[in-house]
């Protein structure tokens, strides 16, 4: 069964996953894969633009600066995106190296740094003077800053890795509702009753993977849904000198504070001929919204920061945004994910809190959970995504 509930009787299943966006696909695909009887349930349809996984790119890096913990969760997702990408026929990955900017004792150089020293990882670290040599567009780099360069840093494409990953659920026998609001959870004493308005579904257990929407689901964590705008630029010179091979992704900090990421052209990333940026979170562009009653729409106040750091930081770009979409993430106050079992409660397993880091992990954290879902002992320490941290 894929497709809108047309409704009827309770559902039986031993396991409910609630939303279908960047892990919960993947949790349903590596539950499926393992055999589960799983149902998964998406308000909208995979692959929608509503949620934090749309945009047609996000950068997956090893070396992660905001744990070195999560960088055996990285590595896995790789292999995961490699197997995918194989079992779909669709193109989810590409390489295109990575640059991690700024000052040399900056969040960003000294995380990237402190997480690759601690696996091992074969990053390059590059002077000021050769970033400006090698990558012209960064050419404004003053001399006290740094870049580390991934090698094995790509993009990967948001909806078609969710797409592959439901495809391939349905393939091994899961279950799928689109268009199927869940309204409700109950906790009773054999499962759970995960309600929509057309029925009730019946489990051992539930994955709630609500992304933005996670609070509405789950009011007792520390979650608080950000809208964050994507814009996309037209070079104003050359187009060529953007091209991913020239113009590695990036996240550059900046002395003023916060800092700039970029996606350059080319590979059906997006809109022919506009190379993707934005700003990390941490400043104060970004706004707390409750995810069902966002504001779509965009107007100059969600580019005017962005557009006054661009002329120094990347060169060569428009004045202004040739195209901009709403996008979301779900924050929690360490920035740190929530994997795991609330109250180690044997019928829940959540996954949420992404905190704008959590698309190169999703393959990863589908295994992840799947693996909490079937008791099986974790592959990681990942014990700082705990969700009883806070409690
Ligand atoms: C602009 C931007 C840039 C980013 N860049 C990067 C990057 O370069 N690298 C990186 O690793 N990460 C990046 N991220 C973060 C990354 O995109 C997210 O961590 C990831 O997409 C989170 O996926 P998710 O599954 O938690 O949420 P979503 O993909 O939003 O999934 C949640 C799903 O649940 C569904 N749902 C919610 N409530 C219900 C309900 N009641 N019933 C049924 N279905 C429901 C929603 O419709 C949705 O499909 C970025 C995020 C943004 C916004």
């Amino acid at each position: 069964m894929t497709g809108e509930d047309a409704g009827g009787g309770d559902l039986h299943a031993d396991v409910v996953v609630v939303g279908l966006g960047a892990w919960g696909a993947s949790t349903l695909w590596r539950l499926a894969t393992a055999g589960v009887d799983v149902v998964g349930v998406e308000r909208f349809t995979p692959g929608h633009p509503f949620g934090s996984s749309h945009g047609g790119s996000r950068m997956f890096r090893t070396a992660c600066l905001e744990h070195p913990g999560l960088v055996p969760l990285a590595q896995r997702s790789g292999e995961l995106w490699a197997e995918l990408a194989q079992v779909s026929g669709r193109r989810l990955v590409e390489p295109t190296g990575g640059l991690l900017i700024g000052p040399r004792d900056g969040h960003v150089v000294e995380g990237t740094l402190a997480a690759a020293r601690r696996f091992d990882l074969p990053v390059e670290l590059l002077d000021a003077g050769r970033v400006r040599a090698e990558y012209p567009l960064h050419a404004s780099l003053p001399d006290s800053h740094a870049a580390v360069l991934e090698k094995t840093a790509a993009l990967v494409r948001p909806e078609q890795t969710i797409l592959a990953a439901v495809e391939a659920a349905a393939a091994t026998g899961a279950r799928i509702l689109t268009g199927t609001a869940v309204e409700g959870i109950e906790l009773v004493d054999d499962g759970v009753v995960v309600r929509t308005a057309a029925r009730n579904l019946r489990a051992r257990q539930v994955v709630i993977t609500a992304g933005p929407w996670f609070s509405a689901l789950v009011p007792d964590l520390p979650v608080e849904a950000v809208r964050m705008p994507m814009t996309w630029f037209a070079p104003s010179g050359d187009p060529a000198s953007f091209a991913l091979d020239r113009f590695p992704v990036f996240i550059r900090e900046l002395d003023e504070g916060g800092a700039v990421w970029g996606h350059g052209l080319g590979a059906d990333l997006g809109p022919a001929g506009e190379v993707k940026l934005g700003l990390e979170d941490g400043g104060s562009a970004f706004s707390v919204v409750d995810a069902a009653a966002v504001d779509r729409s965009v107007s100059e106040a969600d580019w005017a920061v962005l557009t006054r750091l661009l002329p120094d930081a990347v060169p060569g770009l428009g004045a202004a945004p040739t195209r901009a979409a709403v996008c979301m993430i779900t924050r929690t106050p360490d920035r740190q994910f929530l994997l795991g079992r609330p109250r180690e409660d044997p019928r829940l397993v959540v996954g949420g809190g992404c905190s704008g880091h959590g698309f190169k992990h999703a393959t990863g954290i589908g295994e992840v959970l799947a693996d909490m879902v079937l008791n099986r002992e974790p592959r990681f320490a990942l014990g700082f995504t705990d969700p009883n941290r806070f409690s």
